[in-house]
């Protein structure tokens, strides 16, 4: 970030190093790199490398405006005003105007107003994805904590698990062990055959993991298949509502429940994989999480 107030950086060049920032910060995460970019810097609480660069823009030039001290920077600065055209001032003008901000009428709250912007627009964006439609996204903004796991946040962490568990969907590798596919997708769940091939059907429907959800039991002494069935989930008329109810609706529900579930989404993932490689007669490859 050296200099980069005065730097002329190109939004090309921006852009590849802003996708590095969301690799590390996946694997932080630990979910798969297919996940939504604009989740990234919320389930981190991070500014995004395009967002540090504006800030340290805004920054320098309200230090030019107010500068007093020096009698040749006031000069050089006083030159780019004037002409309006140089290469410096043109780009930091376009550069601000990407966060709807007027190189012309910068002052101290410029730099939060941009963060409200910014955190108002990944917000809206994340929650009009529609792979996140069926759960609720937080609406409020948030501080990073030492450990994700500890964080009321870590919710959004098993969301993201399982919105992108990737059921063979986003790869052509994938298309030549199932039956039914439809445009590069696999249409029927590829072990039972009798229902959709998605994250609903993995957790709440499919018959031929009724067996692993019996065996998972977890900390109240139930085991998935039950906790599916009765209590709360059974007014919940369809299996998305059930889902919504598994994935952070349901009431009461501490940081541990959220790992319990965690890590129960990871096994039935893991048993679709390897039920699926018994039925094919071979090795499908598996996503990684890493
Ligand atoms: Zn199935």
């Amino acid at each position: 970030m050296y200099a980069a107030e005065v730097l002329a950086i190109s939004p090309e060049d921006l852009e590849e190093v802003q996708l590095e920032q969301n690799k590390v910060g996946k694997a932080i995460l630990g979910v798969p790199y297919s996940t939504a970019n604009d989740a990234i810097p919320l389930l981190l609480g991070l500014k995004s490398i395009t967002h540090l660069v504006a800030q340290q823009k805004i920054r320098y030039i309200i230090r030019l405006n107010e500068n007093t001290d020096s009698a040749m920077l006031r000069i050089c600065w006083k030159y780019h005003q004037d002409r309006k055209n140089t290469v410096f001032y043109k780009r930091s003008k376009a550069f601000l105007q990407k966060f709807a901000l007027d190189i012309e009428n910068l002052h101290s709250g410029s730099v939060q107003e941009m963060d409200k912007g910014i955190r108002t627009e990944l917000l809206t964006q994340l929650s009009n994805r529609s792979s996140l439609k069926p759960v609720l996204v937080p609406v409020k903004w948030w501080h990073p904590l030492s450990w994700i796991s500890t964080t009321r946040w870590s919710r959004a962490l098993t969301r993201t698990l399982v919105m992108n568990l990737q059921l063979g969907n986003r790869s052509d590798v994938y298309k030549n062990y199932a039956p039914h596919v439809e445009n590069g997708r696999i249409i029927d769940c590829p072990i039972c055959n009798d229902g959709p091939n998605n994250e609903i059907h993995l957790i709440v429907e499919c018959k031929s993991l009724s067996v692993t959800r019996r065996s998972i039991i977890l900390s109240n002494g139930h085991s998935i298949q039950y906790l599916l069935t009765n209590g709360q989930y059974e007014t919940a008329q369809t299996s998305d509502g059930k889902l919504r109810l598994f994935l952070g609706l349901e009431d009461g529900l501490r940081t541990k429940d959220y790992v319990e579930r965690g890590l129960a989404i990871i096994e039935m993932v893991n048993v679709f994989f390897n039920e699926w490689s018994n039925k094919v007669d071979r090795q499908v490859p598996r996503p990684t999480f890493d």
